[in-house]
C-alpha cells in the first residue's frame, strides 16, 4: 500500500462531527488509503461506510474504542478487525452505554448545583446521531448555553478529571474489555500509551494479553514514537497509528497526523479478509 493508513478516528456514532461516509470522503482527499472508524462503544459506523469505502478504494477495518479501568486509571483500548456483526461485542457495547446514561445523569446533577442548567434533551438533540453519549456531547450543550467557549474549557473548567463536576462512572476492567474484543475476533490495542501515568502501570499494563501498541499518535513526537516502538517489540506487540481525529470537538487533532506501519496494515486486512 502506498498510501497512509489512519486506524484512529470518531464518527457522530460517538463524539465525532462527521459521518462515516464523510470520514471516508476526507480519506480520500488527504491521500488516506487505510481506515478504521473507532467509535468509543459503538460499532455502527463501519456497516454505514463499508459499500462505500469500497467504492471510494479506501480499506476500511473495523475499529471500535473503548475505555476501561486499570487500577483507578482510565486507560482506553482499541479493538481492531472484529466480525463486523459480533452479537457479543454489540452487546458489550450497548450494556457500557447503559452505564453512561447514569453517569450522564450524575454529570448533569452536579452541573445543576453548579448554577448550570443542561439537560439530557438538549444534549440529545445537539448530537442526533450519537449512539453513545459522554462528556463530550454535555460539553457541547454547556458551549450552546453559553456557559464555556468551547469544549476544550468545559473540560478544564467542570467535566475533566479532579473537575467540580467530574463524575467516574463505572468502567469495564481492561480485562474484560481485551476478552470481548477477543471474544469476536479482534486484536486488542492500548490506545495514546503516553496517557497513561506511570511507568509501572504501563509494564503491569502490557503483561495483559493485547495484541498491539499505538506508538504512533497525533500530538506525540517523533523520539516519543521511538521510544514506544522499542516498548511494544520488546513485549511482541505490534505496532499502530491515528490521529485520533474528532472534528469540532478536539480540533487539534488532525486527521492523517499519523498512520499505521504498513506491515502492521497488512497484516490487520489479512486478518480481516480471513473472518
Ligand atoms: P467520556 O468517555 O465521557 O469519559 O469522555 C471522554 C472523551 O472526552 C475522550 O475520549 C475525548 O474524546 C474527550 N475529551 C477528554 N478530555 C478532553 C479535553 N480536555 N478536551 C476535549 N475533549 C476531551
Ligand atoms: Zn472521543
Ligand atoms: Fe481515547
Ligand atoms: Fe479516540
Amino acid at each position: 500500500m502506498d498510501r497512509k493508513a489512519d486506524l484512529h478516528c470518531h464518527s457522530f456514532f460517538s463524539d465525532g462531527s462527521l459521518s462515516p461516509t464523510a470520514l471516508v470522503d476526507m480519506a480520500v482527499q488527504m491521500n488516506v488509503g487505510g481506515l478504521s472508524i473507532t467509535d468509543h462503544d459503538s460499532i455502527e459506523s463501519f456497516d454505514e461506510a463499508y459499500s462505500y469505502a469500497i467504492q471510494k478504494q479506501v480499506i476500511l477495518l473495523p475499529g471500535v474504542e473503548i475505555s476501561a479501568k486499570f487500577r483507578n486509571e482510565q486507560i482506553h483500548i482499541l479493538g481492531y478487525c472484529f466480525e463486523p456483526h459480533s452479537a457479543s461485542l454489540l452487546e458489550f457495547c450497548q450494556r457500557h452505554r447503559a452505564r453512561r446514561e447514569s453517569r450522564n445523569q450524575l454529570i448533569l446533577e452536579k452541573l445543576s448545583r453548579s448554577g448550570m442548567t443542561v439537560t439530557i434533551e438538549e444534549v440529545k438533540q445537539l448530537s442526533p446521531h450519537a449512539a453513545t453519549y459522554g462528556r463530550p456531547h454535555i460539553a457541547l450543550a454547556m458551549v450552546k448555553r453559553g456557559y464555556v467557549e468551547d469544549v476544550t474549557s468545559a473540560f478544564h473548567r467542570y467535566l475533566g478529571e479532579g473537575k467540580c463536576c467530574y463524575v467516574e462512572g463505572e468502567k469495564w476492567t481492561v480485562q474484560e474489555a481485551i476478552d470481548a474484543i477477543h471474544a469476536s475476533r479482534g486484536k486488542a490495542v492500548v490506545a495514546h500509551p503516553q496517557l497513561i501515568k506511570t511507568r509501572s502501570l504501563v509494564r503491569d499494563l502490557l503483561a495483559l494479553p493485547f495484541d498491539g501498541l499505538e506508538a504512533y499518535y497525533g500530538s506525540m513526537t517523533a523520539d516519543v514514537n521511538r521510544r514506544w516502538c522499542a516498548i511494544a517489540h520488546e513485549c511482541g506487540l505490534f505496532v499502530t497509528g491515528g490521529s485520533d481525529f474528532h472534528g469540532v470537538a478536539k480540533p487539534e487533532n488532525r486527521f492523517g497526523s499519523s498512520w499505521t506501519p504498513e506491515t502492521t496494515f497488512n497484516l490487520l486486512h489479512q486478518h480481516f479478509l480471513s473472518l
